[in-house]
This record gives C-alpha cells, structure tokens and sequence, in this order.
C-alpha cells in the first residue's frame, strides 16, 4: 500500500470515528433519534467489517417523521418565499461543497465505489442543491388559458409531505437528485436511504439542518425496506413517493400505496443496449462501451450492459474490449488509480457470480471473472460473448461490471434485439450515418438516448425509463411536476352568462 493511500484511509478513518463510536440515530423534527434501540450494521465492502451500527426504524419512527413532516409542511415550509428557499438551498449547497472531501471519502468506504468517480458526486449532489435552488422561485409559475368569458390562470402548489426512499448504488448523489426538487417546491420530505449505505444520509440531513432548513422539512429514518420503507409507502400523510431502486420494489411500493391512493415516481433498474454499427468511430465507442460498463462498479443504472455489435466487426472489437478489460484496475476504492472497487455486499457478490454458471450453461463465452482478493467483495470485469439475446445473462439485470455482448447483422435486427427486453431506461447508439441515428433514435423503447456518447446528465433534461425501468421523469421543470399539485383558477368576465334554472 503506498503512502498516499494510507494516508486517504487516515483521513477516512477520521470522517468515520464519530460513526464507529455511537449508533447513528434518525433525525426526526431536527433531533437525533434513537427510536426503539434497535439497530442493524452496516459493512464495509473492503473487508466485511462493521463501520456502523444504526438505528433501525419502523412503524413508529416513520409515523412520528410523517407528523412532523406534516407540521412543517403546513406551519412553514410551503408557505415560504420561492425566494427564501432559494437561499436556503444555495446555502446547503455551499456545505456540502464544504464537506465534499468527508461525504465522498465516506461514500467510498460505505458503498466501495471507487475514490476517482465519488470525488464529484458530492459535487454533483451540490449542483442539484444549486440547479433547484435558481428554480424555486419560479416552482408555482403556471399558465394563462383565457377564453372569452373567463381569465383562467393556473398555479402550482407544493404536494405535502412526500417520501423519498433511495437505493445503495450511489446514494448520496441520488438523493440529492429526488430531495433538492422536493425541497424546491415547498415539500417537506421524511427519507428512507437504502440500509446497505446510510451514512451519507445522515451528513445530507446534518448539513440541510446546519444551513437553515427548519426542523422537519427533512427527516432522515433508518431501516430496511419491509418495515421502515413499506410503512412510509403507506401513511396517509404522505402524499406521493420518490422512489429509487429495483423493478420488482417499485411493483411492491405501488401496491402498498394503492390504499392511500400514493402517487408515485419511479426510476427503476435498466438493461441498457449500447448498439455499435461498423461505421461508427470504433475508437470512441469503446472507451464508451468499457466506460458504461465498468465505471461505478457497473452498479449504475443507465450501464450500458448489453453490446450488441454488428457482425463484420464483432470478432476485432470483442477482441479489443476484452484486451481494455483485463487491464481495468480493480482495488480499494480510496486508491485513485482503482477503477473498480469491491460490490456492496456479499449477497450481491453471490449475485452477479451466479451469472457465471447461467453463462456457462446457456453455451456463452466467458472472459475474465470471479473473485479478486482473498477478503471483501472484490469482483474482477467479467465480458460474455457470443451471447444470444434469449439469455439471461442479456434479460436480467446483473448490476455488477459485467458486459454481455451481442452480435446483430442489420439495423432492423439490431432495433428488435434492443427493444426485446422488459427495461427501457437508456440506449447508447454509435453511427457515423445521420439518417439512421435519427431513426434508430426515435424507434429504440428507452427513456434517454445517447447518440455517439457515453451518458452525460444535463439537469433541465428529462431522467428516467419506459416499460419496466420506471414512471415519470425527473430534472428540469418534471420534478415539479411531479412534487406540486397544478390547480386551475377560472375568474368570470362580467359578460359571462349563468345558466338559470327555477324561474
Ligand atoms: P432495492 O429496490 O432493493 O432497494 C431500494 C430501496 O427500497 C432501499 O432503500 C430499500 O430499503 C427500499 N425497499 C425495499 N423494499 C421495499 C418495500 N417493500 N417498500 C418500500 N421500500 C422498500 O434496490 P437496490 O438493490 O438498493 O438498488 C439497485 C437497483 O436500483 C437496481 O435495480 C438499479 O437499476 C436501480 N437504480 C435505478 C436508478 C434509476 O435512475 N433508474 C438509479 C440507481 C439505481
């Protein structure tokens, strides 16, 4: 281990000391909470051991975050300026950035995601702080639909109380993502982060509560999806859910909701095809390709983990790839030169091995693979070839760096196999012919489309899937569609005629 590196892991022991020596609470109407005393562990994926131990909530804790949550919303928070929540969030970001070192360091230890992508989430989570911010004091602007006897207008007004619940990939960015518009656009919000990464939560919620934002509007409750997670899915005083996380969760939450009529936003998991035709700048499209697969630990969303490649250059690009993966760095994730680290968990480990034998099974070629390292979860890139898109291994998501690629012979077959999954989150198209991007672009069955680029986020765009990758849309003006009730005001002119009955 080099000296740098020590030391990094120095500077993250520091960060983590205050977790390691007390139960990490709730944060409940802007006090630490300890709920009933129950905890659970969280690990680090380095080595498997304990970081934290945090307070595990349930029934009770949520209900007692929705009510404050409620009180907020209606004693303060909604009624604020857009202007003075603008302040506010301009000030959250500005501690955030201030804290950058200590959220991504920590972020890295709890999640494994390595040091060299989580250095700018935090940043990233700042942007969204600051992107919204700009845009509350516009959050209620509406239309003017006059008619000839009456002046209607419309206006946006905040949901309520609103739920965000986040899954353990990249947490703190993407709770950022689903909190920043909320806050924005007058709601108060009770969180449930994933319980295989809670710690970055608790420095979001520290740092909302730091800045200004009253006691509250952000309540933070620890705990795992069936009990902390389903009962906020089901209060009645929260009026809609942001949700995060897998496909079958979201079919889960949606059922829950359905009592207490819940709306709901779901980004959910994808099977995105990154489609590579022969006239394409090779070149480019595989530093795309490896990218949106093995970045991140390959546990992203939007990974591109389907290639499908046109036949006359499959063997040289596969051939290509393969010899780019078997150099890619796989280490701890506080080493700058590692560019995967260990998966979250061991159970997820068994998961993304567990293709291996599907692979095998299913008459694949397997290149790379396996464990790495004798402790943690090291995952070493894995590339099947001459896959078929009936095999599991080009359905499911693995949600690991794991690349299965695809040959195809033509545009129509390469459309067919794109759009012949359930997910339809993000596509990756790589051509040189204009006509055909255009065509492709517009028939592929994906939320996003990314035309000879690796995914790059522009927040006033629309972010989220089709078919079973998810419902609605997040950035821009989407989020406040989704946060705010739209009402519509319809003043008579004095020509307006009443109809008259009784006379
Ligand atoms: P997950 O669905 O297992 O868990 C996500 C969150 O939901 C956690 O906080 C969990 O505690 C909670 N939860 C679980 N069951 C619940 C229930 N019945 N009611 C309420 N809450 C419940 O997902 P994960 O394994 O943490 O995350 C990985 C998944 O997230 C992948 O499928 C990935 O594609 C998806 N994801 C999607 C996007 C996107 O923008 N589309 C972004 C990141 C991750």
């Amino acid at each position: 281990m080099s000296d740098a590196l020590d030391k990094t892991i120095a500077r993250a022991e520091g960060f983590l000391k205050r977790f390691r020596e007390k139960p990490v609470a709730h944060l409940i109407d802007g006090k630490q909470d300890s709920g009933s005393g129950e905890t659970f562990e969280t690990h680090s994926p380095i080595d498997n051991t304990i970081i934290a131990k945090v307070a595990r909530g349930g029934a009770a804790e949520i209900d007692k975050a929705a009510k404050a949550a409620m009180k907020a919303f209606r004693t303060g928070w909604s009624q604020t300026s857009g202007e003075q929540r603008r302040k506010v969030l301009h000030k959250i970001a500005d501690a955030i950035e201030a804290r950058a070192d200590e959220i991504a360091l920590v972020e890295c230890i709890d999640t494994g995601q390595p040091i060299r992508y989580m250095s700018k989430a935090a940043l990233r989570g700042a942007e969204n702080f600051r992107f919204y911010a700009d845009r509350a004091p516009a959050a209620q602007d509406g239309l003017s639909l006059p008619t000839d006897t009456h002046l209607n207008y419309t206006i946006r007004q905040p949901i309520g109380p609103v739920g965000v619940i986040t899954p353990w990939n990249t947490p703190f960015m993407l709770s950022t993502w689903k909190i920043a518009p909320a806050l924005a656009a007058g709601c108060a919000v009770v969180h449930k982060p994933a319980e295989w990464s809670p710690l970055t939560a608790v420095l979001l919620s520290e740092i909302c509560l730091e800045a200004g934002l009253p006691a509250g509007v952000l309540n933070t409750v620890h705990g795992f999806g069936e009990d902390a997670g389903k009962t906020l899915t089901e209060h009645p005083d929260i009026k809609a859910i942001g949700f995060v996380g897998e496909s079958a969760t979201g079919s889960a939450i949606m059922a829950q909701g359905a009592r207490s009529l819940k709306r709901v936003h779901f980004e959910l998991g994808g099977k995105n095809p990154v489609v590579v035709f022969a006239d394409a700048d090779l070149d480019r499209a595989l530093d795309a390709v490896l990218f949106m697969i093995y970045s991140l630990n390959g546990e992203r969303c939007t990974s591109s983990s389907r290639a499908l490649v046109e036949a006359s250059i499959y063997d040289a690009f596969s051939k290509r790839a393969a010899e780019r993966m078997k150099k890619i760095k796989v280490g701890h994730p506080l080493d700058p030169a590692t560019e995967i680290g260990p998966l979250i968990h061991p159970r997820h480990v068994d998961k993304v091995l567990s293709y291996v034998k599907a692979a095998e099974q299913e008459g694949a070629t397997i290149i790379g693979g396996g464990r790495a390292g004798s402790q943690g979860n090291f995952v070493a890139p894995t590339l099947y070839l001459g896959a078929r898109n009936t095999m599991k291994i080009a359905q499911e998501e693995i949600f690991g760096p794991v690349l299965t690629m695809i040959p195809f012979a033509d545009e129509q077959e390469a459309l067919a196999i794109a759009n012949d999954v359930r997910y339809g989150l993000a596509a990756y198209l790589w051509t040189k012919d204009v006509g055909r991007a255009h065509r492709f672009a517009q028939a592929v069955e994906a939320g996003m489309v990314w035309v000879n680029s690796e995914n790059v986020r522009h927040l006033p765009t629309p972010f989220g899937g089709m078919k079973s990758s998810g419902i609605g849309r997040d950035g821009g003006d989407y989020s406040f569609d989704f946060y705010m009730e739209t009402k519509n005001i319809a003043i008579a002119l004095d020509n307006h005629k009443i109809p008259k009955i009784g006379t």
